[in-house]
């Protein structure tokens, strides 16, 4: 069965075997990582390789700090502002879907909210020459990849000198292509789509960003306080942490992040052309130059025949095609775990049922 679900969402089947094999005995130690202290040698090891396999394959350069927080992307939308804004500070957020949305409103309780740039109705990243944004502004905030709605910034944008810093919620496009960190204050992502299980998120932030002093809040919410205590302050999450692991070395055997811009952007390509070339019968309605390679939203001529696809497709063993909530329609999320052969029958399954119900 081929696992389109946008999140949680599939694994690669060579990480999941090996957390099999070592469920209950890993590293030789008699014990689950599960059952081990965070604070012991070999666990902190684990820690250190991952945060080096992660810098690797990710390119993040040195005057970063990687954080491992337990709790989602959502959690850290909320103390994005905590940390790096004074209170009532305005920062600047770029609306470009649903998961945008949520990000402002996350912040909205703790800064001045404005918003950079907001289309209407969703259907492209608005240009970055055309964001608003002041030279007080905190930061500058943007969604990489509109999971639900499948719409993506994949160049990360170079604002002016005296632009405030620019933080990207990267969670379902991270390492999905390489992408210049550099040009960043901070990106996050949380994991459950190419990075591994829920219940973990990745903060990587520039160091001088650590430095400001935020607003009051209890020390566990400090960014800076993690990364002293390398995301120890309490137990972290561990089992996800060691999967989490597994699943950014398994990207480095496959070639990093440029094997993967090749391959998600031909997997990609395979849906997209059989929408655009089914004479309206699926539609995108996404501007071409802003299509997400991670996640592929379409609609069939009615909301009947929406859910008889949906149906059929269950059928076949497919999994997780049903669209959001929000908006409906089919939703393929097809990150780095899956391989072009699932795309190949997806895509085979829609040119068959456009010949029956077309
Ligand atoms: N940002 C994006 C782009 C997402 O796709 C999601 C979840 O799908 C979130 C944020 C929220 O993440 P979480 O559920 O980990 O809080």
């Amino acid at each position: 069965p081929w696992n389109f679900s946008a999140g949680p969402s599939m694994l690669p089947p060579s990480v999941l075997r090996q957390a099999q094999r070592e469920l209950l005995d890993w590293n030789g130690q008699g014990a689950s990582v599960m059952e081990l202290s965070h604070r012991g040698a070999p666990f902190m090891e684990l820690a250190r390789g991952i945060e080096s396999d992660l810098r690797t394959l990710l390119a993040i350069p040195d005057n970063y700090r990687v954080l491992f927080t337990a709790g989602g992307a959502t959690t850290i939308q909320a103390l994005l502002a905590l940390n790096f804004a004074a209170p009532n500070q305005r920062a600047d957020y770029v609306v470009s879907g649903h998961w945008s949305q949520t990000a402002l409103k996350q912040a909205r309780p703790y800064v001045n909210v404005q918003i950079a740039a907001q289309p209407a109705p969703f259907d492209r990243s608005p240009d970055p020459a055309e964001w608003t944004w002041s030279r007080d502004s905190a930061f500058v905030h943007y969604t990489a990849n509109e999971t639900i709605h499948g719409i993506a910034q994949r160049e990360v944008p170079i604002l002016p000198a005296d632009a405030p810093p620019l933080i990207a919620d990267a969670s379902s496009s991270i390492a999905s292509e390489p992408m210049a960190i550099e040009r960043l204050g901070a990106i996050y992502a949380g994991a459950q789509k190419n990075l591994g299980p829920v219940g973990i998120s990745v903060l990587i932030v520039r160091n001088d960003l650590l430095e400001r002093e935020g607003q009051p809040r209890a020390d566990i919410f400090r960014y800076a306080l993690q990364a002293e205590r390398d995301s120890m302050l309490n137990t972290p999450p561990t089992f996800n942490w060691y999967l989490l692991g597994l699943t950014v070395r398994w990207m480095l055997e496959q070639g990093g992040t440029r094997a993967f811009r090749e391959r998600n952007e031909r997997k990609a390509h395979t849906l997209y052309e059989v929408i655009d070339g089914s004479d309206g019968f699926y539609r995108n309605n996404v501007q071409p130059d802003s299509r997400s390679i991670m996640n592929v939203p379409f609609f069939l001529p009615s909301a009947d025949l929406d859910a008889l696809f949906v149906q059929e497709s269950q059928r076949l063993g497919f999994i997780g095609l049903k669209g959001h909530k929000a908006i409906g329609g089919i939703r393929a999320s097809i990150y780095n775990a899956m391989p072009q052969e699932g795309v190949d029958a997806l895509a085979e399954l829609m040119t068959d049922f456009k010949r029956r119900h077309g």
